[in-house]
């Protein structure tokens, strides 16, 4: 079984998004074990399209063809896939209902345009999935098939994960069970991660009992990623927990979770458990430690407040910062004190540095000073992050949160 990606959007060719769709879908089909071994990008134009998904399907026992299934104009998949089905399109009620559901659900008409969205090819089935408003179609052609789904990531996930790989696989003959967990790390590189790991990645090279993948997933972490294929659900589910528990083992404490969570999931649970409030003093990330914590339900449990500090005046006469250098280790113990002062909690956070482009007070771009005070002692350290403006601003928001779950952890 081999199946080829299609992503459609002009967009793509422009460079204005990166078809990060594709690459998703390459992966989720090697870790199903189904051959991907061509990806195209075509812009929304007609006879370019209907080529692509000819020569893909002439090559291949499956398409994925992703995005243009939007209600407007040029949003033509769903016909240019007639055309090679040598089909018209009908109306589906079902999605004409769902659609009228959706829109009514948010108190909105919905424009007359959306209803191209219910034309689908004669004989293409509708994929069960429909978090969005564009549905995905299931469109066989002799004894082969093109998956249609929409180019929004989260939509197109849900389909592919739901119905499109356990439909290849079906078609593959393949009745194993494939699951995953992961691990997210933090404090050491990718290689570094890799190489702690390297016996045990010999050893499932010579066993194949599970695969393990990395990914640098920024604020999110690095992620470890333990799959096992098996007969059963369970048999695999006990073969991914061992591993899991294995690799755990190896990566000791720059393990901040095995279910999956974020960094801020984890420190927030560790402050509620042991009953502390946080308060955060924020230069450089500009709220956004808190932005990040208060999007976790219950976060009010545990999160005071954030002092926005960004200007000199408001570390001096809000936080109460000596008048001095505002990008230094004196700076930020006095913001994280500040902050436990001024909003009232047990436990504060504090971060200030240089996210550029430009060098402060001649500060380099990318220095990073952190503070956390706990139980009354402030402990502060300093980075330099070799990135850009936005990712300085990311690696901050986790690192200071992993100084706070270890210091947490080791109370
Ligand atoms: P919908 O009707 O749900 O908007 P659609 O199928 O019409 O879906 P597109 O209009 O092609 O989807 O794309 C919608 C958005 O999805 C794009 O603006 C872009 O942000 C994202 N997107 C599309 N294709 C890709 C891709 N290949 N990789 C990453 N993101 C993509």
């Amino acid at each position: 079984m081999n199946c080829e990606v299609v992503a459609v959007g002009t967009e793509l060719l422009l460079g204005q998004i990166v078809d990060t769709n594709s690459s998703w879908i390459g992966e989720q089909l090697a870790l199903a074990g189904i051959d991907c071994f061509l990806q195209v990008k075509v812009g929304d134009n007609w006879d370019r399209i209907r080529d692509a998904l000819q020569i893909a399907l002439d090559r291949s026992d499956a398409v994925i063809v992703c995005g243009g299934l939007g209600p407007t104009q040029d949003d033509i998949t769903r016909d240019v896939i007639a055309e090679v089905m040598g089909v018209e399109l009908v109306e589906d009620p079902e999605v004409i209902e769902r659609l009228h559901e959706i829109f009514g659900s948010r108190g909105r008409n919905m424009p007359m345009n959306n209803l191209r969205q219910a034309q689908v090819p004669e004989g293409a089935s509708r994929i069960a999935q429909m978090p969005g408003t564009a549905p995905g179609l299931m469109c066989p052609i002799g004894d082969k098939v093109i998956f249609a789904v929409p180019g929004v990531p989260y939509e197109m996930k849900e389909m592919v994960e739901g119905t499109v790989i356990p439909e290849l696989r079906r078609r593959a003959g393949d009745t194993g069970v494939i699951r995953s967990r992961t691990i997210r790390t933090w404090g050491h590189s990718e290689s570094g991660i890799a190489e702690m790991l390297a016996d045990r990645l010999d050893e499932l090279d010579r066993t194949g009992t599970a695969t393990i993948a990395f990914l640098a997933s920024g604020i999110e972490g690095l992620k470890v990623r333990v799959t096992a294929k098996a007969d059963t659900a369970e048999q695999a589910d006990a073969v991914v927990a061992a591993e899991i528990d294995e690799v755990a083992k190896i990566l000791a404490d720059y393990v901040f979770t095995t279910e999956d969570q974020t960094m801020e999931e984890v420190v927030l649970d560790l402050l509620r458990e042991r009953g502390l409030t946080l308060g955060l003093a924020e230069s450089l990330t500009g709220g956004l430690i808190a932005s990040r914590l208060v999007s976790i339900p219950g976060a009010s449990d545990v999160l005071q407040g954030s002092v926005v500090s960004y200007a000199s005046e408001v570390k001096f006469d809000v936080l109460g910062v000596p008048v001095g250098p505002v990008v230094s280790d004196d700076a930020v113990r006095a913001m994280s004190e500040g902050a436990c002062r001024v909003l009232n909690s047990d436990v504060g956070i504090a971060v200030t540095g240089v996210a550029g482009p430009d060098e402060q007070e001649g500060v380099p771009v990318g220095t990073v000073f952190m503070a956390t005070t706990l139980d009354g002692v402030t402990e502060t350290s300093m980075a330099k992050f070799p990135f850009n403006r936005e990712q300085s601003r990311q690696f901050t928001v986790i690192t200071v949160l992993d100084h706070l779950r270890r210091r947490l952890l080791a109370r």
